[in-house]
């Protein structure tokens, strides 16, 4: 497991006297890297000392909001400096803090904007500091966006779901810490099962913020597996899940290294092993992700080549810990590899793996022949793909590659799918233009399958 912390401040003085033993126990405990943030000028040069002195670390420099009155044009020159350093990934932390107003508030915009144009100047990141001060930071990151692009993490998020909904519009990333644990932060749990995995990210903000166990004590990046194991729970993953996603994620925006990149046909989300085998489709739906950002829960499934049989078979074998189901899946439509498929789910379901196939529904209609009976008795469940009330819906939606009424062929393929296999499911995907009554009527009505609603965005 690699988790990433990122935002602590090991330079401060609560470290003195444990710097090196603090760095080793995050280690231990699986905090593999750390950015350590600047708040002024002398904590930006010892987070770029730090920085330089451990491989896992790095540094970002910025000025504090309520220091905002120390940019003098000696500190601008410095800054300047230090954020072209190598190992200074981010310029923060900077930003708008209105609850005690340390810093006038006029000051603290305009030391906001001098890092947001240095930040587009190095092509660097911002770590933004916002509290009770949402408005007024969208106000001015909305009229900076116009000078130009922006990227950056909101850090230690306090705000409101309407704000987490207009900085993922703006393409920042989210970052939450310890706070996560307190049994009356509620709000901001409910937060957290809303960000998108593709923009979440990880902090401790030690010395501060400690996780419920340590809660009043000094924060150290260590403990950032106890917010990491709340995470998880709010989110239905595991540990290593968000260790993954978030890493992932790290690396992306502050283009540090952690993440496995690899092309993955075999992954492992919860306790499920899932079989990515192929990345052709028969349908070209307009909401597919895999030629954008082919990632589903930190795993890259653009594949460079297709697994075979026995690939696939060795690897399910080779994965460890508790597996529910192996399903068919990934980024591509499995049953296009209907011989592979059979294959792998006969060798499987020998050795008393539970068997589940994802798909659009084509298959027939692929093969020119009815496939359904050759899975009985190698497959426990089978998902289709319903995602439309009617045909018109769904040939806007899903851009189906074969003539004819595809829609009509995927019903049929639910039908008959209920003569050979023991559960049968129709899913779709909670978009505006589906009709959530009329598609459910479609599914449980008229097929006799339980519908199963996928969140937009959602994969994995
Ligand atoms: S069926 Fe799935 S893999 Fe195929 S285009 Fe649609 S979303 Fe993408």
């Amino acid at each position: 497991m690699t988790l990433t912390d990122t935002h602590a401040h090991l330079d401060f003085e609560e470290f003195d006297n444990d710097r090196e033993l603090t760095i080793k126990r995050s280690s231990e405990a699986g905090v593999s890297y750390i950015i350590n943030v600047g708040a002024d000028l002398e904590s930006s040069r010892k987070s770029l000392e730090l920085a330089k002195k451990y491989d896992n670390i790095f540094a970002s420099s910025g000025l504090h909001p309520h220091e905002a009155q120390a940019l003098t044009d000696q500190a601008k020159n410095e800054f300047e400096r230090l954020v072209k350093e190598p190992k200074v990934v981010a310029v923060g932390e900077v930003g708008l803090d209105f609850h005690r107003n340390v810093s006038p508030q006029k000051d603290q915009e305009t030391t906001l904007r001098f890092f947001i144009s240095l930040a587009r100047r190095c092509s660097k990141p911002l770590i933004i500091h916002t509290r009770e001060a949402f408005p007024r930071m969208f106000d001015i990151l909305n009229e900076e966006f116009l000078k130009g692009p922006l990227r950056g993490a909101f850090h230690c998020f306090s705000g409101s779901m309407r704000d987490l909904e207009l900085a993922i519009k703006m393409g920042f990333y989210i970052s939450v810490g310890g706070p996560v644990t307190y049994p009356k932060s509620e709000a901001l749990r409910k937060i957290v099962g809303e960000i998108p995995d593709s923009r979440f990210l990880i902090e401790t903000d030690s010395p501060y913020l400690a996780p419920q166990s340590h809660r009043g004590k000094r924060n150290e990046p260590s403990y950032l597996v106890e917010a990491a194991e709340e995470f998880a729970r709010i989110r239905n993953v595991t540990i290593e899940d968000i260790a993954r996603i978030t890493t992932l994620n790290a690396g992306n925006l502050f283009g540090i290294p952690g993440a496995d990149r690899s092309p993955r046909f075999i992954y492992k989300i919860r306790n499920s092993v899932y079989l990515n085998i192929t990345n052709e489709c028969t349908n070209n739906c307009t909401f597919c992700l895999r030629f954008t950002d082919p990632t589903v829960k930190g795993y890259n499934l653009k594949l460079d080549r297709e697994p075979t049989a026995d690939e696939l078979v060795k690897g399910v074998l080779a994965e460890s810990g508790k597996i529910d189901e192996v399903v068919f899946c990934g980024y591509g439509e499995p049953l296009i590899r209907f011989d592979v498929v059979k294959e792998v789910a006969s060798a499987l379901k020998a050795k008393g793996y539970r068997i589940r196939i994802d798909t659009n529904g084509h298959a027939n209609l692929v093969h020119h022949r009815n496939i359904l009976p050759e899975l009985k008795g190698i497959v426990d469940a089978i998902c289709v793909s319903l995602n439309a009330q009617d045909v018109v819906t769904y040939d806007e939606l899903c851009r189906p590659k074969p003539k004819g009424n595809v829609y009509e062929a995927v019903k049929d393929f639910i039908r008959e799918a209920k003569l050979w296999i023991p559960k049968v499911e129709a899913t779709a995907l909670d978009l505006p233009q589906v009709d959530r009554e009329n598609t459910r009527r479609v599914a449980e009505g008229e097929l006799g399958v339980r519908i199963r609603w996928r969140k937009y965005n959602e994969v994995g």
